[in-house]
């Protein structure tokens, strides 16, 4: 079997920056507890990982005595600074430079005066932080029907979340520009996940199958599924790791194309890859 990789896959800039800051950070010991906001990727296996070396995954910062909390690449809500500050909790801060520029933007444009649409996932981490810059008073839409049934505005800043897929956000946004007097526009989806839509796409023209590998609670991951679906509405598989292939399966194919999400470790891709190529 010939097996394609798409020209971007795999961990992004923001990702890979977490996980070196976390790694680190464990490996030197220093006898403080160390929590984490949230598993800090959606990769079972590096949670893992960190998790035998000692960081507690919390949900909520109140459970939080004393030490070090990590606020994951997703980013949180304001609340969350004033709170950790107010029980002398340090944090390690590894949001995403392309989320910090989203809620820079969104708590600007609320002081002046603005209404907030954020178009995303209202149950997506990154969202509700994003919305925790403006006093949870963002109006968070997924779909452009929901943008139709939004009310008219003096003053509207639009943002994206980060993995959005780009066609829909420009036609919801088309949309949203009738919503208002001043209207104002931000594409803030990431471009890594840019590259690797487009990518992934274009390998999916190319291949009789296609494998995306990534966690299934991945918003990243889950766009790409969909994205090779409307290619191969058939043919593409969404692994989590290799043991998740149905190898009687994919023997048919020819040409296999591999993608990935932002959270994937480049180990999880190589063994598959192997897998399959040995097929
Ligand atoms: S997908 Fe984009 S926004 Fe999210 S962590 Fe990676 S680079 Fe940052």
């Amino acid at each position: 079997m010939k097996v394609i990789l798409a020209d971007y896959s795999g961990f992004c800039f923001g990702v890979e920056k977490a996980i070196d800051i976390v790694f680190d950070e464990m490996n030197k010991n220093n006898g403080y507890h160390i929590y984490s906001l949230g598993p800090l990727i959606h990769n079972t296996q590096v949670v893992s990982q960190l998790e035998e070396k000692g960081l507690k995954v919390i949900d909520d910062i109140g459970s939080a005595e004393d030490g070090r909390v990590i606020i994951r690449s997703h980013g949180v809500s304001e609340a969350i600074y004033i709170e950790a500050k107010d029980k002398s909790l340090e944090i390690i801060d590894t949001t995403c430079p392309y989320v910090k520029r989203i809620q820079g933007i969104v708590n600007t444009y609320y002081k002046e005066g603005f209404s907030i649409v954020i178009v995303g996932n209202p149950k997506h981490p990154e969202v509700i932080g994003i919305n925790g810059w403006c006093n949870n008073s963002a109006y968070i839409i997924e779909t452009l029907e929901e943008a139709k049934g939004l009310p008219t505005f003096d003053k509207l800043c639009v943002v994206s979340q980060t993995t959005m897929s780009i066609p829909l956000f420009k036609t919801i946004s088309e949309e949203l520009i009738s919503k208002g007097k001043e209207v104002k526009v931000h594409n803030t989806i990431c471009s890594a996940t840019k590259q690797r839509q487009e990518a992934a796409r274009r390998l999916a023209k190319e291949v009789e199958a296609i494998i995306v590998v990534g966690g299934t609670h991945s918003s990243n991951t889950q766009k790409l599924v969909k994205i090779c679906k409307e290619e191969l509405p058939n043919s593409t598989f969404s692994v989590e790791t290799v043991h998740d292939l149905d190898l009687e399966l994919l023997k048919k194919y020819g040409i296999v194309g591999i993608t990935a999400g932002a959270s994937t470790p480049k180990w999880a891709i190589d063994e598959i890859i192997k897998t399959l190529e040995e097929l």
